[in-house]
Parts: structure tokens; C-alpha cells; sequence
């Protein structure tokens, strides 16, 4: 499967399990290509919201300077919520029905709230200071497969790329193994991927990825931005273990995510 249909895939499953519309729309589509989630986990996040509130569209973003917004109309609610949520537990699922469910005493699930993205907020960060960049793990080295990469890609743009393990710790609801910052040409690896577990080919695909994404900017399409081009598409096919790589990924996505 490719990556770029990674979402479709997953909402078609989670359409599939719970069965047409029984608990509302849920809307993955404004999640980055990149990252990924525990399906059965937003699918349950997804239930105990239904099961406070009726029918809920619930709508995953990535938005951090928006967390939560709850609206309702026609009698029906919608929640925009940070993908941080999906794994969240049943007092913070109550807390936000009852922000959904509006009223006057909400301080208190305010307080959860707050008190829960606090502490979840290093999870979707992936900053890494400049003096902080490290690019030997404990198991792979990344620098070497940036120096192998660079020798077979054979493109100038990719001279000042420079790569690091993200820095923090292990065992979450979501993951994205891999990120490229344009502005400091920066490659970020999730340290989850620096295990014994984890086949080298695997961490060589991700870093292979990344530098394609130095190589392919992203594009505009009318409103859209396109991160995933047809032309990196192609690229992207062209790694050695392709299919390999992806069913390596699926196999063992779970492991990552509940680990
Ligand atoms: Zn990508």
C-alpha cells in the first residue's frame, strides 16, 4: 500500500468496523501524510464520544494552536481535536463531552484539559536543538545511511542536509518515524526507530523518503498543498525494498504505537 493512501485506508476500516454512520463522520483528512495513529484507538475515542454525546463528527487535526474546539449544530456536535487525543482516558473523553455539551461549571474539565495537553504536549514535538543534533543512535547510524543516500542520489541540493534522532522518549498513540524541516534542510528520525527490532532497511527507507522530500518540494494544487507528489511517488517507488518496506510498516505499526 502506498503511504499517500494511508488515510483512505484507515477510514475505509474504521467506516468498515463500526458500521456506516453509527456514531458520525470522522475526518482524518487535515492529518499530515506522515504521521500515524492507532486506528482502534481513534475508533474508540471516537465510540466514547458518541456514547456521551449521540451522534459526534469527529474531526483529527494537527493543530497546535488549537487543541480543542466543540461546536454544535443542528443539534448535532462536532469536535476538532488535536490527534494528541486519540488514546486519551475516560476522564478526559468526559471532559470533553462536557465542553462539547457546553453549560456554566466547566472550569473543572477545563482543568483536565489543560492539565492533559500539558503533559502530552512533548509527545508531538519534534524540535531539536542545533546543539542537540545527533545523528549516532545506539543501534543505527544515521549519518551513514545521509552518506550513502548522498553518494547514489548524486544531487547537489542534498550537500547540506543534515540528520538527527529526535529526541523524545518512546511509547505512544501516534508516530511519525520521520521529518524533513525545509528551513534547516534537517532530517528527524523517531528514536523509536533506533531499536534492534527495527531492520536497517526499514530505517534506510524512512531516510531515503525524507531526502526525496528535499529533492520534491511540496506543491500547490489550487487549495491544496500536495506534500507527496506523483513525482515523489515514483522516486519513492524506486527504493530497493519498496513493497518490503511498506509491509514491514504495517506488520509492525502496532509495536510502535503500543510499545
Ligand atoms: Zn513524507
Amino acid at each position: 500500500m502506498e503511504q499517500q493512501d494511508f488515510w483512505k485506508w484507515a477510514q475505509r476500516r474504521a467506516e468498515k468496523k463500526r458500521g456506516a454512520t453509527a456514531t458520525g463522520d470522522l475526518d482524518l483528512s487535515e492529518l499530515p501524510p506522515d504521521l500515524r495513529l492507532s486506528i482502534p484507538q481513534i475508533q474508540s475515542l471516537h465510540a466514547e464520544l458518541g456514547e456521551q454525546l449521540g451522534k459526534v463528527a469527529l474531526i483529527l487535526t494537527d493543530n497546535r494552536r488549537r487543541m480543542v474546539s466543540v461546536r454544535k449544530k443542528k443539534g448535532r456536535h462536532r469536535l476538532r481535536l488535536h490527534h494528541m487525543f486519540v488514546g486519551c482516558g475516560e476522564d478526559v473523553v468526559c471532559a470533553l463531552a462536557d465542553l462539547a455539551r457546553g453549560g456554566e461549571q466547566l472550569d473543572g474539565a477545563r482543568e483536565t484539559i489543560k492539565d492533559y495537553i500539558s503533559h502530552n504536549r512533548d509527545e508531538i514535538s519534534f524540535d531539536v536543538e542545533p546543539e542537540e543534533l545527533e545523528a549516532r543512535g545506539e543501534v543505527h547510524d544515521l549519518q551513514q545511511i545521509l552518506e550513502r543516500w548522498r553518494d547514489h542520489l548524486d544531487d547537489e541540493s542534498l550537500d547540506e542536509v543534515l540528520i538527527t534522532w529526535g529526541r523524545y522518549g518512546r511509547g505512544r498513540r501516534t508516530i511519525r518515524f520521520g521529518s524533513y524541516d525545509f528551513d534547516r534542510k534537517l532530517i528527524r528520525l523517531h528514536p523509536a526507530l533506533d531499536q534492534e527490532w527495527v531492520p536497517p532497511f526499514f530505517v534506510e527507507f524512512i531516510v531515503y523518503h525524507e531526502l526525496l522530500h528535499a529533492l520534491y518540494p511540496p506543491k500547490q494544487a489550487s487549495s491544496r498543498r500536495v506534500v507527496h507528489t506523483p513525482e515523489f511517488r515514483q522516486m519513492e517507488k524506486r527504493f530497493p525494498r519498496y513493497e518490503e518496506a511498506i509491509a514491514w510498516e504495517r506488520r509492525n505499526l502496532p509495536r510502535f504505537l503500543e510499545g
